[in-house]
């Protein structure tokens, strides 16, 4: 009988995107892309779909208990993620909850508002990011502007960035990485990295493309997966950014407005196969 391998368990604590393109949806999808097995608790169900956010009802501190507990009871977690985390309640209860357990990797996306620039999260629950889940980061993936916002910095400049980076490392976080994906820069597509080692710039050419609702939930994701099968931080960030230009590049265009990832890269899309004659 053929033993299979077993696939790192990680888990995603996030929104949950009906139109499939962020969210638990796409972490999910890239969790199985990168040959993990996501796990996922919602934290609020938003409703959106390519072009904008209508609402959200988040749910109650009961209701993620119940859906984590069972998951920390039955799998050993190899990674935890976390993306939309809209009250500073949740915060510290999803903190609570790391404290509680030894989870090798925790990957925190400090998601505050969504692709196109509706709030999701409270002021509340920003701060509480910083103050609860940030001390607990292996990494935190904040862009630019959610990094200005919880760091309390106007970023104008690349000594900007660096000083909200620090402002990260003093709470405690293992590594930061300001992804610089939505700055006006028509070549590349620019993150900073800094850790005790350190800091080391990436750069990748940028895809000009409106489809790119879900980038950092899926940046994140795969950050968590490369991070559980024990690559080092250096190594995992090219992999992830990487796979982040060619999903934009092969976006599926679908929507209206701004579209998904193609977040299968090798697989099955639809074409119809040729015949074998
Ligand atoms: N999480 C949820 C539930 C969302 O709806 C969104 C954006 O709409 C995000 C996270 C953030 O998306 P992105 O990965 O594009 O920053």
């Amino acid at each position: 009988m053929n033993k299979s391998i077993k696939q790192p368990v990680v888990l995603t604590v996030a929104g949950f995107d009906p139109s499939g393109g962020a969210g638990i949806l796409a972490d999910v999808k890239t969790m199985s892309a990168f040959g993990c097995f996501g796990v996922a608790a919602i934290t609020s169900i938003t409703f959106q779909n390519t072009q904008r956010v209508f609402g959200k009802v988040d749910l109650d501190i009961e209701s993620l208990r119940r859906q984590l507990m069972p998951l920390f009871d039955d799998f050993e977690i190899a990674a935890i993620k976390t993306g939309m985390l809209p009250t500073a309640q949740v915060n510290r209860e999803i903190a609570a909850m790391i404290r509680a357990r030894s989870i090798p990797v925790v990957v925190i996306d400090p998601v505050l508002t969504s692709t196109v620039g509706d709030d999701l999260v409270d002021d509340d629950a920003a701060n509480a990011i910083m103050e609860d889940l940030v001390p607990l980061a292996s990494v935190v993936t904040p862009n630019i502007a959610e990094a200005g916002r919880l760091a309390r910095l106007d970023i104008g400049s690349t000594n900007d960035v660096r000083r909200a980076a620090e402002a990260f490392l003093r709470r405690g976080a293992g590594a930061v990485l300001i992804t610089g994906g939505d700055v006006d820069d028509d070549e590349l597509s620019t993150d900073l990295l800094l850790d005790a080692s350190g800091s080391t710039v990436y750069s990748t050419e940028r895809v000009k493309s409106t489809n790119t609702h879900g980038t950092g939930c899926t940046l994140a994701s795969a950050l968590a997966c490369l991070l559980a099968r024990g690559l080092s931080l250096r190594v995992a960030i090219p992999i992830a950014k990487q796979y982040i230009a060619a999903a934009i590049h092969q976006a599926p265009g679908l929507g209206t407005g701004n579209g998904p990832l193609k977040h299968f890269l090798f697989g099955f899309d639809g074409e119809k196969p040729d015949s074998p004659d």
